[in-house]
């Protein structure tokens, strides 16, 4: 338990005394047949109706895979909605702080920019774990959330659990557990864990694993006090009908989804293997995401000879900690192939 947390504190009183958009299709219940209520054309061309606000069918297929209930479920258009979403309820701008373990991933540092909200930087250990002692040290009273990204990008690894416990267990505010390559993960999510921790926020993504980056879906678990909060204020049709409709469709396919996430982690490790192999790469970090975090002699030599072979990856290496990195995703077979062959190349010039 975390007894310093209350999210009645936590919750800004803009947000409490919000009355919320009350949308034409959240005002009825029953069963209408005409629907005269929001001035849509009424001409059926498959989107001419307003999309489901709280997405009721697609949260109950969720909850059949994720086995939390829809209750404590808000679905954003990327989880990067959710994320801006978190701000906007929670931090107050000008005034409140985010803690986030860095190097990770660039949005929480971009939303609490565009909210006015000041970032407290503390650095992941030489492992790329959390230092909890430092985490600590950083936190003041007006510290709001605190984001752990595991497995981390872009350093590709899990954090040790008992570490985000503790850390669960003593910040004062929201934690928030971006587990968007948690299908790669040997490890398993913090999902069962929403019951014991109130102030426990996990993100979750279709974008990856799910292969539908494109239609932006992002999931957020939390308790049914959070969920309620996020629902108050965020647009209310931010998961548009075709993405819904598209997710149902694809979600119904776990057998492929299994398949692909199994491949990629077969090709994961021949990739690691491979790449270890080569006198340019200086070290590959370990993965349990479907990138591959790697140190290179020059990684901007590297980035750009790839570029000319039309072979994009990220380099990193302008990152503290991550000198001459870049990040490397796995691909199809055939583009994994491409690569090993330019990287051969490449090897046999450095
Ligand atoms: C890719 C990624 C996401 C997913 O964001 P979406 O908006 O859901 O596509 C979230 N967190 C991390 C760390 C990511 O790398």
């Amino acid at each position: 338990m975390n007894s310093i947390f209350s999210l009645d504190q936590l919750t800004r009183e803009n947000v409490k005394q919000l009355v919320p958009y009350s949308s034409a299709r959240d005002e009825f219940s029953g069963n209408g047949s005409v629907f005269l209520d929001a001035n849509e054309n009424p001409y059926e061309n498959g989107v001419n109706r307003y999309p489901d606000p709280l997405q009721n069918e697609l949260k109950k297929r969720l909850t059949q895979i994720k086995g939390i209930s829809p209750s404590r479920m808000i679905l954003g258009n990327g989880s990067d909605e959710v994320i801006d979403l978190l701000f906007r309820a929670f931090c107050e701008p000008n005034r409140d702080n985010v803690v986030i373990c860095t190097p990770t991933y660039g949005m929480y540092e971009v939303a609490a920019g565009v909210n006015a909200i000041e970032i407290k930087e503390v650095a992941l250990d030489e492992n790329f774990q959390p230092d909890v002692q430092e985490v600590q040290k950083a936190m003041n009273e007006y510290s709001k959330m605190l984001f752990l990204c595991s497995p981390n990008n872009p350093t590709a690894n899990l954090y040790n659990e008992d570490k985000m416990i503790s850390l669960l267990e003593t910040f004062p505010g929201i934690v928030i557990v971006d587990e968007a390559y948690i299908d790669f993960a040997p490890g398993k999510s913090l999902i069962d864990k929403l019951e014991k921790y109130p102030n426990l926020v996990i993100l979750q993504t279709l974008s990856k694993a799910w292969g539908m980056a494109g239609i932006r879906l992002g999931i957020g678990f939390a308790s049914e006090e959070i969920i309620e909060i996020l629902n108050r204020i965020k647009p209310p049709y931010n998961v548009n009908s075709l993405s819904q409709e598209r997710a149902l469709d694809l979600l119904d396919d776990e057998a492929k989804y299994l398949n692909q996430v199994n491949g990629i982690l077969k090709d994961r490790v021949k990739m690691s293997e491979f790449l270890a192999s080569l006198s340019c790469v200086q070290k590959v970090y370990e993965s349990d995401a479907n990138f591959i975090l790697v140190k290179v002699d020059d990684a901007k030599l590297l980035y750009s000879f790839l570029l000319d072979k039309g072979i994009i990856i990220r380099d990193r290496s302008k990152i503290a900690g991550l000198e001459n990195c870049v990040r490397i995703s796995i691909g199809t077979e055939k583009e994994n192939q491409l690569l090993c062959e330019s990287l051969i190349e490449y090897n046999s010039k450095s």
